[in-house]
Formats: structure tokens, sequence, C-alpha cells
């Protein structure tokens, strides 16, 4: 495969914008080598700029649950785009979303539109601590939320211990008001609750983990979870930006059964464009400036093009939902790439829930963050490129979940599986 203008774009790329890209995940770096630019993409498709295909199981780490350019979606932008692009002003779109949403998410009564999952899960911590009166967030270990300061922390060395920061740039002080535990871990949780219960504003979680590669939670998990946030007064906050209407139309706390006090969303809301929302409970969110004190704000929130995305992406997923065929494609994938690795005789865990799936190179059940760390992320980088050789698009680390979409056909996943069938031989 010839990769000439991928690399000559990407070189100039690099003198542009640190590290050659606008988000970390996509330089390929967890894998080594070079990421291939995108020209453009259509259905399960991509092609780079030197025209090569792949099928692609990253759909924009995961808004794409249609496909690229799926043609409602992009008849919907086009239309609000004749119409202008920003208001800064109510919109009768607005209304279409966000009650799209409410109707969708089973614990949403109220939703405040925003331009990312970030902005959403900053936004619902924020609203938490000014709810509450309280300082202290509890996360999870291999959770991710996006890139707010305070959830940009690392477990201290035993559980229970307060956070310290992973990045430059992210203060002592502010890292001090985050409990960083482990997922699944019931008896942290409640030793948590019990040494810091009054100080605790909520715990917010990934109802299904995406961001250390697919890890499901157990049901002693989520109703410890539920119970303590409840006794202890502190709000239980499901980030669903990766899982809402991706493993159900109603997210996972559909799915599951979760009943949150707040829930973020983001990626498919948006139909690729960019949109987060947060909402929940209406007597929390009416803290929310300017209907309570909380403040919170944003000049392209709630914008015209990307209400129409999100708008046109929820109707197709309500009106036709793709759940059934997504479940039997990603079964028939996971069927194919499991037997691929076992005639490779290469040890593995699959883990899936719907269209998200992870295939870990461990030889033990993963579980939390420590169980995942200790995947074979060498292997995973041979698996990598193997697949990308052969014309498959696979999020470039262990880490990452794949996404099936709509737009997949059962001839792309056998397609997948033939190529994975050679690629797991020379790995
Ligand atoms: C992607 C993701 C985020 C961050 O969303 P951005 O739009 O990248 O800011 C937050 N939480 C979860 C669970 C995610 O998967």
């Amino acid at each position: 495969m010839n990769h000439t203008r991928s690399h000559k774009l990407f070189e100039r790329a690099r003198q542009l914008m640190p590290g050659g890209v606008n988000s970390p995940a996509r330089a390929f770096g967890a894998v080594g080598g070079e990421p291939i630019v995108v020209a453009r993409g259509q259905g399960a498709y991509l092609w780079d700029v030197d025209g090569n295909r792949y099928i692609d199981y990253v759909g924009s780490w995961g808004p794409l649950i249609l496909g690229h350019a799926h043609p409602a979606v992009v008849a919907a932008v086009e239309d609000a785009a004749q119409r202008g692009m920003s208001f800064g002003a109510p919109t009768e779109a607005e209304n279409a979303l966000a009650e799209l949403i409410i109707d969708a998410v089973p614990s949403i009564e109220k939703v405040r539109l925003v331009s990312s999952g970030t902005e959403a899960t900053m936004s619902a911590i924020r609203l938490a601590r000014g709810f509450t009166g309280r300082d202290v967030i509890v996360k999870f270990a291999g959770n991710y939320h996006g890139h707010v300061d305070s959830l940009l922390v690392a477990a201290g060395s035993s559980a229970a211990t307060l956070a310290v920061p992973n990045s430059p740039g992210v203060t002592a002080g502010t890292s001090r008001d985050t409990l960083v535990l482990q997922y699944n871990d019931v008896a942290g949780l409640q030793q948590a609750f019990a040494s810091h219960g009054a100080q605790i504003a909520g715990v917010i979680f990934e109802p299904i983990v995406g961001n250390m590669g697919v890890v499901s939670p157990t049901r002693e998990f989520l109703t410890a979870l539920r119970g303590l946030t409840q006794q202890h007064g502190a709000l239980l906050i499901c980030d669903e930006v990766m899982t809402g209407f991706r493993v159900a139309y109603g997210g996972a706390q559909q799915l599951l059964g979760i009943g949150p006090d707040l829930t973020t969303l983001g990626k498919i809301v948006g139909g690729g464009l960019p949109v987060g929302a947060y909402g929940g409970h209406a007597d929390v969110m009416d803290h929310v400036l300017p209907a309570g004190k909380v403040f919170q704000a944003g000049t392209l929130s709630g914008n015209p093009l990307a209400m129409a995305a999100g708008c046109a992406t929820l109707r197709a997923l309500r009106d036709q939902p793709p759940y059934e065929r997504l479940e039997a494609l990603s079964a028939r994938l996971e069927a194919g790439l499991r037997a691929a690795a076992a005639a490779a005789r290469i040890v593995h865990q699959f883990a899936r829930v719907g269209s998200m799936m992870t295939l870990f190179f461990a030889a033990e059940p993963v579980t939390d963050w420590p169980s995942a760390s200790r995947s074979d992320t060498a292997r995973f980088a041979r698996w990598f490129w193997g697949m990308l050789e052969r014309g498959v698009y696979l999020p470039c680390s262990q880490y990452e979940a794949l996404f099936v979409s709509a737009a997949h056909t059962e001839a792309d996943i056998d397609a997948t599986i033939a190529a994975a069938r050679e690629a797991m031989a020379q790995i």
C-alpha cells in the first residue's frame, strides 16, 4: 500500500500543529508510525489521500453510527447552512434536539446543549458541586471524561487516596478535589464514602467503559454506585458520551437499568458535528444559569448546523432502529475475530456490548485499569498495522473501542475476518 501523499502531508502538518494533529489519539502514537491522511468517507469506508480504501471501524471515534456522509444528515446540514450558520439566539432546532434527547434518555427531564463531550462533563461536575455545595468528585481509573483539568488525574498509590495530576499544567490544587478509584471495586467505593462521604459532590463514571478498551460494569458495582450516592447526598453522573445512542437508543442506562442524576452526551448526539449535552432531573438542571446560579455558556452552543446533524441522526435511529442489525453484525465480527485469534494460538480476551468492542491481547479477564494495562500493546501494534495494510482501519490503540456502523454489511464483516486470519498469523 502506497502512503506517499499521506507522508508528505503529515510531514507538513508536524510543522504546523503540535505533533501534526489537533487531538493526540489520531497521531498513531500508541502503535508507532504515521497516521494516514483522510480524503473522504462514504458509508462504511474511508479513502486516504493516496486513494487507498479502508473499511472503517473508528467512525470518528464513535459519532458515525450511521456511517460517513449519511444522505439524511448531509441534506439536513446543507438545508440548515442555507439559512445561516449561527445566531447566538434561540432557534426551533434546539427545541427539536432537546426533545429528542429527553424522549430517548430515561433520566433526562431537562438538558443543556454544549459543543463537545469535554464541555458536557466539565459542566456536569460544576453543576454537581454547585448543587450540593461540596467539592470532591469521584472518578475511576481508566475512565475518560474529556480533557477537563480536574478529571485529568491518575490514581494515587492506594485506593481512596486523593488524585495526582497526569498532565503538566494541571495543578495539584485542582486534582486535590478528585478521588480516583478502581472500576468495579465495590469495597473501594464503600471505603471512599465512609471516609469522605460528606465532601463528595458526585461520582462520574462510564456506564460501559470504552476508554480503556471495552469493560462492562458488574451488577454489584452499579448497585453500589446508585446506593452510596443516594445515601450520602451525592449526584451520580453517568458519562454516556460514547454509549449514548450507541448500545441502545436510550443509552447504557436504558440497557442496564441505571437511574443517574445527571447524564452527559456527545459523539452520536451531534451526528458528526460538534455537540455535547448534559441533562438530568429538572430540579438539578434548574440550578444552571439563567434559571439558577451555576455559570455555563457558549457562543456556538446549539449551533444550527450541529442541531440539524444531531436531529437527523437521532430521527434516523429512532424511526429505523439499527440496533438489532448492529448486534447481529457485531456478533458475526466477534465470532470471526475470536476464531482468527484462536487459529493463530493468540491469547486474548474479547469484550463487546452491541456495536462497541475490544480485542484485548491479554491472558486474564479485563475488569478494570490494572487488568487492562497488562495487555500486550506491542502485539496490538502489529495487529493494527497488519489490518491497516489489508484495508481495515481500526482504532490505533489497545485502549479504544472498535465501532460497527449501520453502514457496514455482512460482506464488509467477512472481508474483515478474512484480513484478520492473515494478520493474526503474522503477529
Ligand atoms: C469522547 C469522550 C469524552 C470527551 O468528548 P470530546 O467530544 O472528545 O470532548 C468524554 N467522555 C467519554 C466517555 C468519551 O468517550
